[in-house]
């Protein structure tokens, strides 16, 4: 059950004890809360972290590893959703911050591009009109013929080793004065005495805010790593059916494959962090049939990602509460997303220019 990202000894973070009344406190230890540590410790400010487990247990450490540019759901429809300009919008503050994260993530990351494929003619239909909207509007982006049923290749996305990535962002909020308190559960958010608190917790969020509770709704995601494989048969993160199947090679060439959750779809709406047989058996055959054989399994874990209803992210004060703030709800599509609004959060704390944030704003949902 340990995601292999995890797998590995990591270094200690610098400890610094901020004791009393503190300018930011941040509830959850994963790229959101790092990222907010980072921007409000760096910015002057006296900041405390509390993570219930260890710095990137949650979804940070047990991704897919994808660092893709724009929102959780395809091009054509934020264009139809947000309307031209937001989606346009959306999609170049996550390209910036693709090139953001290239800087703070050295060798954690691997600006691969990525290859969404389709699968069969329907979806081949649908790339197509992704691919074209997207060029319409003038971004980086290639039809691929060969492959499946064609594919779109976006440039600026990466691979992410996101365990050693979120631990080498704490290690710099540390190394910029933040408190970061792992094995520190928040059980209530009045034990919290900063003038600022950042809910930075995405699919964990439980038990704090009811009305959080009510418009992040917890969604399990699991996944499987294989041996080193023999050859490399992917060079970038590839996924298929509209995200329900995704997978990457290691440099090491371990197959990373993960999804499937659309074949258990209602047991799948759920905060429990534990695999299932019939999902894991679901991966292994997809597994199989991209490598040609059974490869052998040596991870298997599950982790849980937080949705909202429009599948956008919020991120922003929280209504009706003095000093609340969130950033949470990636719907699945938060390596890239999380680094944007903890970096847009603490900004606004911060007391800088941070107009991004009016596309997250939580008051849509209140
Ligand atoms: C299986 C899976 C695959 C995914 N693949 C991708 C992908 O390839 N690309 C992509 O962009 N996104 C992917 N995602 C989504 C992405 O991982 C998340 O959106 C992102 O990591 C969210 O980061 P976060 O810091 O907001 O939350 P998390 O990393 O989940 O961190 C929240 C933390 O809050 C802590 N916490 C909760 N409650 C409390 C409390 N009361 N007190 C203290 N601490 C608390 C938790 O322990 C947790 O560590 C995937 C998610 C899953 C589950």
């Amino acid at each position: 059950m340990t995601s292999y990202w995890l797998d590995e000894p990591c270094e200690p973070l610098a400890r610094n004890r901020l004791d009393g009344a503190v300018d930011v406190e941040i509830v959850g230890g994963g790229v959101t809360g790092c990222t907010a540590a980072l921007v409000a410790a760096r910015g002057g400010l006296r900041v405390r972290l509390h993570e219930a487990r260890e710095i990137s247990s949650g979804a940070s450490g047990r991704s897919g590893g994808f660092a893709l540019r724009g929102g959780a759901m395809p091009y054509v429809e934020a264009r139809r959703d947000l309307g031209p300009e937001r989606a346009a919008q959306l999609w170049r503050l996550t390209e910036r911050a693709l090139d953001h994260l290239a800087d703070l993530a050295g060798n954690t990351l691997h600006q691969t591009g990525s290859l969404r494929v389709a699968v069969d003619l329907e979806e081949r239909e649908e790339l197509i009109a992704e691919y074209e909207a997207l060029r319409e509007d003038g971004f980086g982006v290639e039809w691929i013929e060969g492959r499946f049923y064609g594919a779109v290749h976006h440039p600026t996305d990466g691979a992410l080793r996101p365990g050693r990535w979120v631990r080498r962002l704490a290690a710099l909020a540390a190394d910029a004065g933040a408190d970061l308190r792992e094995q520190s559960r928040v059980e209530a958010l009045d034990q919290l005495d900063g003038e600022h608190v950042i809910i930075a917790t995405d699919g964990y969020t439980r038990g704090l805010l009811p009305r959080l509770d009510e418009v992040i709704v917890p969604v399990r995601g699991q996944v499987i790593a294989t041996e080193p494989l023999s050859r490399r048969l992917f060079d970038c993160p590839h996924y298929a059916r509209h995200g329900f199947d995704y997978w990457q090679q290691t440099d090491d060439n371990r197959l990373i494959l993960g999804g499937r959750r659309d074949t258990q779809v209602d047991h799948e709406f759920t905060a429990e962090e534990t695999i299932t047989d019939a999902i894991q058996r679901e991966l292994e055959a997809f597994a199989a049939e991209l490598v040609g054989e059974p490869p052998k399994i040596t991870h298997r874990w599950a982790g849980i990602f937080g949705q909202t209803p429009d599948q956008i992210p919020l991120a922003g004060r929280v209504p009706g509460h003095d000093g609340l703030w969130v950033a949470a709800g990636y719907s699945g599509h938060g390596n890239v997303l999380g680094l944007v609004c903890g970096e847009l959060v603490a900004q606004a704390i911060l007391g800088r220019p941070a107009p991004e944030l009016e596309l997250f704003d939580p008051a849509r949902l209140y």
